[in-house]
């Protein structure tokens, strides 16, 4: 089934740790953006923020939102409409981001954390489409994810449910961005990936021919992307490399498949732009890792880095619905 527009006039505005994206929704079908603008993110809350509301302002040209939806890259508690922080900005401790914006634009806000609001953009817009359980993971600089259950995004006692980067795989492995070890992510993240690449190719002076030449001989250079497109030309260490990553990776998601069962798992975020080796590699992992009898669609991410403005407008939309619905019945 299509998806119905949203109203006219949906903000949707996205805090990401290196960029800020804010879009308003037209209101008519196809489901499109009447605007989109970015700006770089900076190192300090009060800037960002700043910097977003001069965004919106520009969108909306003196309209009124119908509502706003907000991701923003750091937890979040959802009842509160609060950010609790950033892993990468400064200053965003605490800070009640639904209130703010509420009095400032004087519409309905919803605020979410980037990793469950890009799974309800993609379930309701983008590969997730028409199925009911969906397991959404991305895989970047760290690893992140959300459930999406029933049309819902399911957030977890604590609002941390879907954090499948902290899964831990091999607990005697790497030293995690949060203190444990072997986790998902710090087996599976881009920085990881060209780590190891970068490692490996010192400790052995004579391998990974390929991938010497696509960094132009300056190991130092090498990131995700490069061991990527070594591994997709057939060089053999950046394929152990890669190979290594999407295997945590797929074992973390065989983990979470286990213990619910969704229909579909999708995958975005850059290091899923890998290729057929990394793919390959990742639904093999996954398959041998799923009790027998489990279905499951290993998809990549329909959206790319704009899954987070699209969940934002599926909640604002929600929001508008539900704020509609207890007008009426009050
Ligand atoms: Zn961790």
């Amino acid at each position: 089934m299509p998806p119905t527009a949203p109203g006219p006039g949906i903000l949707a505005l996205d805090f990401g740790g290196t960029k800020l994206s804010a879009a308003l929704t037209g209101g008519e079908a196809p489901v499109h953006w009447q605007a989109l603008l970015r700006a770089r993110s900076e190192a300090e809350a009060r800037v960002n923020l700043q910097t977003m509301l001069d965004l919106a302002y520009r969108l909306l040209e003196g309209r009124h939102p119908a509502a706003i939806g907000v991701s923003f890259g750091g937890p979040v508690n959802f009842v509160a409409g609060r950010v609790i922080c950033s892993h990468h900005v400064s200053g965003w401790e605490d800070v009640p981001l639904r209130d703010l914006l509420q009095s400032e634009f004087d519409a309905p806000v919803v605020v979410e954390n980037d990793g469950n609001i890009a799974a309800l953009g993609e379930w309701r817009f983008g590969a997730g489409q028409g199925c009911d359980s969906l397991l959404y993971v991305t895989v970047s600089t760290g690893v992140g994810g959300g459930w999406v259950l029933n049309g819902h995004i399911f957030r977890g006692a604590d609002g941390l449910a879907g954090e499948i980067g902290h899964t831990v795989i091999q607990p005697d492995g790497p030293v995690c961005t949060c203190g444990k070890r072997g986790c998902v992510e710090s087996l599976a993240s881009g920085p990881y990936l060209a780590r190891q690449a970068r490692e490996r190719l010192s400790q052995s002076p004579h391998s990974g021919r390929q991938l010497r030449e696509m960094a132009h001989q300056e190991v130092a250079t090498i990131t995700a992307e490069t061991v990527a497109q070594a591994a997709e030309a057939g060089d053999e260490l950046a394929r152990q490399v890669l190979g290594t990553a999407a295997n945590a990776l797929g074992r973390g998601i065989g983990a979470a498949l286990a213990l619910l069962n969704p229909r579909r798992v999708v995958v975005g975020g850059g290091v899923s732009k890998s290729g057929a080796f990394y793919w390959r590699c990742l639904r093999e992992t996954v398959q041998g890792h799923v009790l027998p009898g489990v279905t499951v669609d290993i998809l990549p991410a329909a959206l790319g880095d704009d899954a987070p403005l699209w969940g934002a407008v599926a909640l604002a939309e929600a929001e508008l619905i539900s704020s509609v619905d207890s007008d009426t019945k009050g």
